[in-house]
């Protein structure tokens, strides 16, 4: 089984590598961040909880995102892998998944982190704001205050998958196709 977390930065990507990844290799696509805005439409409970804190850019609590995804893992049954999108966010999310994926006899594979340099990403949010309708892409300090909780809250969550061996560093920056090849590289060895 093939499980991965793809990790990075708001706007470095990850959505555009999911679809692709997610095409190739046939694994379930979890993003947290989706599935909040499924809620939200929806008007569950869930949703309405989620909003004031990704309206700003905050994190919505921990253990609120951890029920979300024991949920939907469990869910899930028959899948070849998952890939995590947007999850995990800080480290308590990353050990509470390892927990969770062991009480199934699952485990991380790999964790791509996509590097993209903090001026690119305000260019990419502020672009993606005029067509994604998503509140927290339009407005600059919000978008900075999601690059700021990235960097104090997410960024321990690499060196918790470098203890495991498992963090890779992939260029960001290029043509979809270009990241996709080297995101493939690292891949193909657990086909
Ligand atoms: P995303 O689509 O991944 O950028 O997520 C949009 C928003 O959903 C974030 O700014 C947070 O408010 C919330 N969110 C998504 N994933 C998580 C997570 N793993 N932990 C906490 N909040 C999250």
């Amino acid at each position: 089984m093939l499980n991965i977390v793809l990790f990075g930065p708001p706007g470095a990507g990850k959505g555009t590598q999911s679809e692709n990844i997610v095409k190739k290799y046939e694994l379930v696509h979890l993003s947290t961040g989706d599935l909040f805005r499924k809620h939200l439409g929806d008007g569950t409970p869930l949703g309405t909880l989620a909003q004031g804190y990704m309206d700003e850019g905050n994190l919505v609590p921990d253990e609120v995102v951890i029920k979300m995804v024991e949920d939907k893992i469990a869910e899930e049954t028959g899948a070849k892998g998952f890939i995590f999108d947007g999850f995990p966010r800080t480290v308590p999310q990353a050990e509470a998944l390892d927990g969770m994926l062991e009480k199934f006899s699952y485990s991380i594979s790999k964790m791509l982190a996509l590097e993209v340099s903090p001026n690119e990403l305000r260019a990419r949010l502020r672009s993606r704001g005029k067509t994604s309708g998503r509140v927290d892409d339009q407005d600059d300090a919000k978008i900075d205050n999601r690059i700021n909780i990235y960097n104090e809250e997410t960024t321990p969550v690499v060196d918790y998958y470098h203890k495991q061996n498992k963090f890779c560093s992939i260029d960001g920056v290029g043509s979809i196709a270009t990241i996709f090849n080297a995101i493939c590289k690292e891949l193909d060895p657990f086909n």
